[in-house]
């Protein structure tokens, strides 16, 4: 504060007023705060006013009688929401703000800004889709160049589109989502397009999401698994503490660490760009045999007694110990380290958002930002963190969501789910303009 408080009729600073953050554009309702302090005086008056054309609206026009009031919040957007018929295009709003003290000190600012008021133009490009529950899919859509962010909402998943290389079509946009295993089959696969003053357009992408059917299975740990796993992970992760006994810790590693983990792989993802750097079908361990399916539901038994219920976000492959594991395309390593409950493990980017992992290995032999080559050996399978032997735990992941790798190990899929949308002719961008008229 620069003057020294206590002046008292004296005060010569009239009162402050602040907006709680920068705006030049705002939408319909716009989450907007204002307010107006004084360092050493009662408030006396505040008065907002709102212009644009013709349309004159006084938001706040106070007289205070508190000698103890020094400061008063207002909520903007509720009173524009409430009092204001917003037009697009520019307005001003106007503050002005006196004090009691002695001068009557008046303060005044006022803000120019424009009303936006149109959610960017969104045009879907690929036929409606049919998707599986746990599968993947990739859509082409357009969008105008006034979207902040646009992609694919899924229940509580968010899927960034990436600009498609369509000749001539700078605004197509490609996202490779996912419907998650775990949610209904009937939720809403919505492609999403917003402004930065949060105008928003929608459009349904999918008219039908094909259930799939779970697979209940029954997990039995003993005490010699516990004493195989628990004090590996403990001695390896530091977010893992004591939680008395073996088993109480095993449940801790199997429900909270595996949590952890899958929020660092959402973590990572986040830093995957719009390139493709896979090809060709996604290899499937050679010569392996599959232990586990994707999306298994199992219940874990202590002593008889169910303990715990996770989902197996992956598949068990195993061939013999200590086999070579293969890059299953190619990409970029970003995770090549001790990993919870996947041990040893070696994460991949192959770009838009897809991510493989490759867990309980016994030794890795790349390392992080490396880039590595489809079939690539990344180190030799093992049965470090949660595993009661040898084997591969392999995992697909699209911007962090778990999906069915069945999909992507076949080229007839990806031929016809992920490369096909890409060759829709668009339309011209003139027959667009026309088309959202
Ligand atoms: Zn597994």
């Amino acid at each position: 504060m620069l003057l020294a408080a206590g002046c008292g009729a004296f005060d010569s600073e009239p009162p402050v007023i602040a907006f709680d953050r920068d705006f030049d554009a705002v939408g319909r309702s716009p989450a907007m705060e204002l307010t107006v302090s004084d360092a050493d005086s009662p408030l006396q008056g505040v008065r907002v006013v709102l212009t644009q054309d013709e349309q004159e609206v006084v938001l706040v026009d106070d007289a205070f009688d508190d000698p103890a009031l020094q400061t008063v919040s207002y909520d903007l957007g509720g009173l524009i929401a409430d009092t204001f018929q917003p037009q697009e295009g520019p307005a001003r709003l106007t503050v002005t703000a006196s004090d009691d003290s002695a001068g009557n000190n008046e303060g005044a600012a006022s803000r120019d800004f424009r009303f936006d008021l149109y959610p960017p133009e969104l045009q879907l490009l690929s036929p409606l889709l049919y998707i599986n529950q746990g599968g993947s899919a990739n859509v082409l859509y357009r969008v105008s160049d006034d979207a902040d962010v646009s992609g694919v909402q899924v229940g509580p998943h968010f899927f960034p589109g990436f600009p498609a290389e369509v000749p001539g079509d700078e605004d197509a946009r490609f996202a490779l989502f996912a419907v998650a295993y775990d949610l209904p089959a009937d939720t809403p696969v919505m492609l999403v397009a917003r402004d930065v003053v949060g105008n928003e357009s929608l459009t349904r992408v999918s008219n039908r999401v094909s259930p799939r059917a779970i697979r209940e299975r029954d997990i039995h740990v003993d005490d010699d698994f516990l004493r195989k796993v628990v004090p590996e992970i403990m001695s390896r992760t530091r977010e893992i503490r004591d939680q008395g006994s073996l088993v109480d810790t095993y449940v801790e590693i199997n429900s909270r660490l595996r949590e952890l983990n899958h929020a660092r792989i959402r973590e990572l993802s986040a830093a995957s760009g719009g390139e493709f750097l896979w090809e060709g079908g996604f290899l499937q361990l050679s010569n392996s045999q599959v232990e586990a399916l994707f999306a298994d539901r199992r219940t874990y038994y202590y002593d008889g007694e169910p303990i715990d219920r996770q989902d197996h976000v992956g598949f068990d492959l195993s061939v013999v110990a200590r086999y070579p594991i293969e890059a299953a395309n190619s990409g970029r390593v970003v995770l090549a380290e001790y990993f919870g409950i996947y041990g040893n493990a070696v994460i991949i980017d192959h770009g838009a958002g897809l991510m493989s992992l490759y867990g309980h290995m016994s030794s890795i032999d790349v390392g992080p930002d490396q880039n590595v080559e489809r079939g690539q050996i990344l180190g030799r399978s093992g049965e470090t963190g949660l595993a009661g032997g040898d084997h591969l735990h392999f995992g697909l992941f699209l911007h962090g969501v778990p999906v069915n790798p069945i999909e992507w190990w076949d080229p007839r899929w990806i031929e016809d789910h992920v490369l096909d949308p890409f060759d829709i002719a668009a339309p011209a961008p003139q027959q667009l303009s026309e088309a959202v008229q």
